[in-house]
């Protein structure tokens, strides 16, 4: 029997529903502030989609542009701005910033309770003291999603495969929280396979297509597939694939698509976030 499937589209949509049902009843405006600079195609795109995004869920969403000429002073100066701004209580960075601005320098500005992507360090340093803060959106998606099967977390065995800080490390220490045993993989871990055959739970955070193949995982595990790989596809165009191999669906008990599975629920999240900061 194939894999049940953790569709990230519809426990986004609910999720963003209870948002917008959490925002009327407070009977508070809530918006979130987002820095774009440059003219990066993707990234401008990314912030159309936002827009429309937060309006569904009755979110405002304020744009500040910044040209491609900018530097470290010109964006650090904007997010310092924004940071004593009262009325802004949520905000993020879009990327990528011009070549030559630290990226990490910049996003260790925002202010942390501001700071609704988490990558902040400060946030995530509490997630990994369980002190309340705003945790990076994709790794509250993986939870999510694994919860939503309705696994026992406690004692599980879980591999994490992709150890980046703001994806693979804060994943890692929720399932950690979760008082799961997690193995936290990187490139350099020796015999993978063999970690993963054993595991209960399997996330994938590589970003290398097609990773993790149907002999990896153990019967009726749960896999989550977090990469997003753009490569070529049988008629030549461009195609979404993720780190999980389609046949891992064979074997497994519960699986994550791609698309259609973290990048919506990450969405979804973000704007959680984004009603966390305005509300508390
Ligand atoms: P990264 O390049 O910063 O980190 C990749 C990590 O994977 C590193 O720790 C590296 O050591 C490890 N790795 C690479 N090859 C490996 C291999 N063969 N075996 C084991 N480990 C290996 O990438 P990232 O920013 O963490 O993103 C990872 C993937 O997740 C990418 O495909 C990215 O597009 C995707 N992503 C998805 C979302 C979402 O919302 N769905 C959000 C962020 C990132």
């Amino acid at each position: 029997m194939p894999a049940k499937v953790i569709d990230g589209k519809a426990i986004g949509a609910q999720v963003r529903s209870e948002i917008r049902s959490q925002i009327e009843n407070a009977r508070r405006s809530v918006r979130l502030d987002a820095v774009l600079v440059g003219d990066d195609r993707a990234a401008s795109i990314y912030a159309q989609n936002q827009a429309k995004t937060c309006a569904e869920a009755g979110i405002e969403y304020h744009l500040h542009t910044l040209p491609s000429s900018s530097d470290y002073s010109d964006i650090a100066g904007r997010i310092l701005l924004m940071n004593t701004e009262e009325s802004i209580k949520a905000m993020m960075l879009h990327l990528p910033l011009p070549a030559g601005v630290d990226t990490e320098r910049v996003q260790s500005l925002i202010a942390p309770e501001k700071d609704v992507e988490g990558v902040n360090p400060a946030n995530i340093g509490n997630v990994v003291y369980g002190r309340r803060s705003l945790v990076p959106c994709t790794a509250l998606a993986v939870l999510e999603m694994i919860e939503s099967t309705g696994i026992a977390l406690r004692g599980a065995k879980c591999v994490v495969v992709g150890a980046s800080n703001i994806v693979g490390k804060p994943i890692a220490v929720l399932l950690m929280r979760s008082e799961a045993t997690v193995i936290s993989a990187n490139k350099f871990t020796m015999n993978l396979s063999a970690l993963t055959r054993e595991a209960d739970v399997v996330v994938a955070a590589a970003g290398v297509p097609s990773l993790v193949k149907p002999d990896w995982i153990k019967p009726g595990a749960v896999v989550i597939d977090v990469g997003i790989n753009r490569i070529a596809g049988a008629d030549g165009k461009s195609i979404t694939v993720g780190d999980v191999d389609p046949k891992v669906s064979d074997v497994a008990g519960w699986m994550s698509p791609v698309p259609g599975g973290v990048g919506p629920m990450t969405v979804a999240m973000l704007l959680r976030n984004v009603a966390e900061a305005a509300l508390r």
